[in-house]
């Protein structure tokens, strides 16, 4: 994803051996949870970890097949779902984006700090999710998701 300031960002996302070795990963804990890292869903999470920050879905889909035809779009939908259902990604509701979890297979409460600068997000524990839950518990709800997500500047576009 580009940015839109002049300075230099860092990257963040997986590449080479590092990317490989998480996609074996993910292969071993799908087959652990008796669940198919097919071959779009594997695509997806590729790109997710490639990019290492938040990225929408047109742009995943724009980028499954390079070289080729876009990819269906219902094919990358379903391998999103997918992927948040199993702990490997999150949906960032206020950039209708995605972003890859490498936190395990554990269903988590997650905050976001989103750069609405240069687009990269940081993944942190949620201040208050526990009392989040407590109450909901108490009111009888049954939380499936909990995302906070909040905007600002990373510490190099506020520099
Ligand atoms: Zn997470
Ligand atoms: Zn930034
Ligand atoms: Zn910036």
């Amino acid at each position: 994803m580009s940015s839109i300031c002049a300075h230099p960002h860092e990257r963040r996302g997986l590449k080479g051996r590092m990317l490989t070795a998480e996609l074996k990963a993910a292969e071993d804990r799908c087959a652990e949870a008796e669940q198919k890292l097919t071959p779009p869903r594997r695509r997806v999470l590729e790109l997710l970890l490639q990019a290492g920050q938040p990225v929408k879905a047109y742009d995943l889909i724009a980028a499954f097949s390079p070289g080729g035809a876009p990819a269906k779009p219902p094919t990358v939908y379903r391998a999103l779902d997918f992927l948040e259902k199993q702990g490997f990604a999150h949906r960032i509701e206020s950039l209708n984006a995605y972003m890859a979890c490498r936190q395990g297979p554990e269903a988590h409460a997650a905050a976001f700090l989103i750069c609405d600068c240069c687009g990269v997000a940081a993944e942190v524990e949620p201040v208050g999710a526990e009392p989040l839950r407590a109450l909901a518990d108490h009111a009888g709800f049954t939380l499936s998701v909990v995302t906070v997500e909040a905007h600002g500047l990373c510490a190099a576009c506020a520099a």
